[in-house]
């Protein structure tokens, strides 16, 4: 009797664990095809203005700037909380890819709770930038390249590219896109910039400890960084790690990245003296290849992660706890690898 039930128990086990309805800590789905990647629940890059314009008028802690426009005209943005200009600053970066949106989904959210009394007393200490859809045209599919690949469908397609097929990240020394250009001329030079944290997605296959992962940080890695800063960035990553490794649904890797100062998280670094964090969620919004977009039932947690990332990082730095923040996580933290499918 006692082996029967055991028996059963264990099939029973062995099919919840590889039935795909169970989702494991951090696991959605994968797209692999099946599933309708519906984009039309994202907001569009009209709605985030509308969205935005109503905020500014509800809070009176914040300011809209128009940091430029895009090349096909559309306002940029800089959303603004700078009540003494003596209190550290942090930049808060979405969608310098068009087609890793969820970010931007969890930094408009984070905006509204800025003006509710959850986050009561946190703008006295710290001052916050958030730049949200730097790459609006490539977020409206709006672009002079052919999209027959993408599969995404029910709304829009969203591209990594500009309207021009240009990656902004990597034009952070040149600065030739309006886009870069104008994050570079109204908020980099601008400012007093601390700390910047660049949101981005990534493929939904990476893992670590044979677990896929909810998304992945780095520090700047280039030579030419100053150390100070690279430890800042540490302690700022580790504010994130912290933070997010203890809900049910985070799961974070190491990114493998290089020294290449055309890209944000190195460039800026250089250049600025500005101590960024890179995070990579997982899986992307559209894209031409399949195993990059990730089911939108994963949605929720994933803009949590952004909510979660954005309200640990500002309390951290207001009340200043950010500074005696241990790094050693960083030395035994293994980096991503992707998982082989089929
Ligand atoms: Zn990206």
């Amino acid at each position: 009797m006692k082996k029967a039930l055991l028996a059963f128990s264990i099939a029973g086990a062995m099919m919840l664990s590889i039935s795909p309805v169970v989702d494991a800590v951090g696991n959605g789905p994968n797209y692999g095809g099946n599933e309708t990647v519906n984009t039309s629940i994202l907001h569009t890059y009209d709605e985030l203005s509308s969205f935005l314009k109503k905020e500014e008028a509800k809070q009176k802690d914040m300011e809209l700037e128009v940091i430029g426009q895009s090349v096909k005209g559309r306002d940029l943005y800089l959303v603004k909380y700078m009540k003494n200009p003596e209190n550290p600053t942090i930049l808060f970066l979405t969608q310098q890819h068009g087609n890793e949106q969820l970010t931007t989904e969890g930094a408009l959210e984070f905006i509204k709770h800025l003006g509710t009394g959850k986050m009561k007393g946190v703008t006295d200490g710290v001052n916050i930038l958030v730049v949200p859809m730097l790459n609006a045209d490539g977020a409206m599919g709006d672009v002079d390249f052919s999209l027959d690949d993408y599969v995404a469908s029910g709304g829009r397609n969203l591209t990594r590219y500009n309207a021009l097929g240009i990656d902004l990240n990597r034009d952070h020394i040149t600065k030739i896109q309006p886009e870069t250009k104008a994050l570079h001329d109204n908020v980099m030079r601008k400012y007093d910039v601390d700390y910047m944290i660049d949101l981005h997605h990534q493929g939904t296959q990476s893992e670590i400890d044979n677990e896929y992962v909810s998304g992945s940080i780095l520090y700047p890695t280039t030579p030419n960084v100053d150390e100070d800063v690279v430890l800042k960035s540490k302690k700022l990553g580790a504010v994130v790690y912290d933070s997010i490794e203890k809900k049910g649904w985070g799961h974070l890797g190491k990114y493998n990245g290089g020294s290449a100062e055309t890209i944000s998280r190195n460039g800026i670094a250089v250049e600025y003296g500005i101590s960024t964090l890179l995070f990579e969620m997982r899986g992307m919004s559209d894209h031409s290849y399949e195993s990059y977009v990730l089911g939108q039932k994963s949605n929720g947690y994933l803009i949590k992660q952004t909510i979660t990332t954005l309200d640990a990082t500002v309390r951290a730095i207001a009340d200043r706890s950010i500074e005696s923040k241990d790094i050693s996580f960083w030395d035994t933290l293994p980096f991503q690898t992707t998982r082989t499918t089929e």
